[in-house]
């Protein structure tokens, strides 16, 4: 009778390791129903067979594992079933003599171990979509991100490193039941699994993201059953958002109406008006002494041909002792019917994230880069439409004529079109943003992105992402206008 062999592989995802084994058991010419996998510590099974130690060196020639198997092989191998390892080196032994096996897809082995693939890949997707991380202050006092999940296969090596990439400036833990990954800023570390109990139930952000999370919720796009395909059952538990779906599912119909009553609309009085109107010079406001007057000055802005479709100059507002002047793009929908800055739904967000970060809107003044609503008519909705740089530079005037009066200590310029208006160039806002910098008039500036930007994001963790960066940058202002920064 033919000896057999048994390979013990350390870990169950040990995907190295089965390459070396299968190279070498395959060099040695030693067929698969000979061989054995399992992986230390499993006790399921009888292990008969020699150890793979025995298995002298010499035997044979060697042999690549052709490109298309290693990489079938480091997915499929992630896979819980037990006979991965014995099926994949099933398939490099029949490679000797069928050296397209891979391209033949109705082959039992093949097909298996692409479903196999293709099950691992599905979760990795799951785990980068609903790994959740939760803030705790570690003993030394610092900020650390812990997030609980349950994989279905073991996959957590194969997929940390797209968290490192993800969440590079956290320090981040992620525990499974088998295995767990900690990122410390700097390396990559992998260690045992966890209990459930050892990630926090909650942090501090929870409250600021559910809310968050319910004011993005858009009820017109409601398709349960797309929606729990994509966010599985199983995974809900581990999502704090999650507790809102049924409520908000429940009312959706009644919030989609409410939508579509609320939608923009192009009045059609004011349409007529669009191309009527010839462009005019408006002489230069001087003497303003007030921010009143500023704002009476600016009702009756001509400066670039913004004025003509939109329904009224949009001013800031606050109070004219204000340390803080926070600069959005320009007025929206709401905002140009109402004649106030930031009333519709960025004005909502951006109204969550100051509580959340501490500072109390009604001590700030609120204005925006250009103050007249640039949109394009699509059927009867007005859409947004950016400001170009000429009219971003032309109303800097007002905005110039808004901080001098002001005299703000700090200037949260959101989103790149906010940043040009204060600055008269354009930057880059992930370069900027998060960092106080002192401007040449006395004040100083702080950029980070525009609310209405964290309303576009469709991915759940780029949404959780943002928002926790959106409400990191407004803690730093807040820090600075308190004379806590570190700056
Ligand atoms: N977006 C802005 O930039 N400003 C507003 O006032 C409203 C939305």
């Amino acid at each position: 009778m033919s000896r057999t062999w048994h390979v013990a592989l350390p870990a169950p995802d040990d995907v190295a390791g089965w390459r070396a084994a299968a190279q070498r058991l395959d060099q040695a010419g030693i067929a698969p129903d000979l061989v054995q996998f399992t992986v230390k510590g499993d006790n399921s099974g009888l292990f008969a067979g020699e150890e793979l130690t025995q298995l002298p060196d010499n035997a044979g020639e060697t042999r690549a594992v052709p490109a298309d198997l290693g990489e079938l092989a480091n997915l499929a191998l992630r896979h819980r079933d037990p006979e991965r390892f014995s099926l994949l080196y099933r398939i490099l032994w029949r490679t000797r003599s069928q050296p397209e096996l891979l391209k033949i897809a109705s082959d039992p082995d093949v097909d298996r171990a692409q479903a196999m693939a293709k099950a691992v890949g599905r979760d990795r997707h799951k785990m980068t979509a609903f790994v959740r991380f939760r803030e705790i202050v570690a003993p030394d006092g610092r900020e650390v991100f812990i997030a609980w999940f349950e994989p279905s296969h073991h996959i957590v090596a194969l997929t940390a490193p797209f968290f490192v990439r993800r969440f590079a400036n956290m320090r981040w833990s992620i525990l499974t039941p088998e295995a767990s990954a900690h990122w410390d800023l700097a390396t990559l570390t992998l260690g045992p699994g966890a209990a459930r109990g050892d990630a926090p139930g909650e942090d501090r952000l929870e409250a600021a993201w559910l809310t968050y999370y319910a004011s993005i919720f858009n009820p017109a796009r409601l398709k349960v059953k797309a929606m729990t395909a994509e966010m599985p059952k199983k995974y809900w538990h581990n999502l704090p958002e999650a507790a809102l779906i049924p409520q908000l599912i429940r009312g959706a119909e009644a919030r989609a109406k409410a939508m579509v009553a609320a939608a923009p609309t192009v009045l059609e009085r004011r349409v007529p008006q669009m191309v009527k109107q010839p462009s005019r010079e408006l002489p230069l406001a001087q003497g303003e002494t007030s921010l009143p007057d500023v704002a009476r000055d600016a009702a009756g802005c001509t400066r670039c041909d913004l004025y003509r479709h939109a329904t009224q100059t949009v001013g800031g507002q606050g109070p004219p002792d204000a340390e803080l002047m926070l600069v959005g793009e320009q007025p929206g929908d709401r905002e140009d019917l109402s004649g106030q800055p930031f009333v519709g739904p960025a004005g909502n967000l951006l109204d969550i994230a100051l509580e959340r970060a501490g500072i109390d809107r009604a001590r700030v003044y609120v204005t925006n880069a250009v103050k007249h609503f640039k949109f394009e008519p699509r059927g009867k909705r007005r859409i947004h439409k950016r400001p170009d740089a000429g009219e971003v530079d032309t109303c800097r005037y007002w905005l110039d004529q808004e901080r001098a009066l002001l005299k703000p200590k700090l200037i949260v310029a959101l989103g790149a079109t906010a940043a040009r208006g204060v600055l008269g160039k354009s930057v880059k806002v992930g370069e900027m943003r998060g960092v106080v910098r002192p401007l040449p008039d006395g004040s100083s500036l702080l950029v980070t992105v525009h609310p209405s930007y964290l309303l576009r994001l469709t991915d759940e963790a780029d949404k959780r992402t943002e928002w926790h960066a959106f409400l990191a940058d407004l803690r730093v202002a807040q820090a600075f206008l308190e004379g806590r920064d570190q700056q």
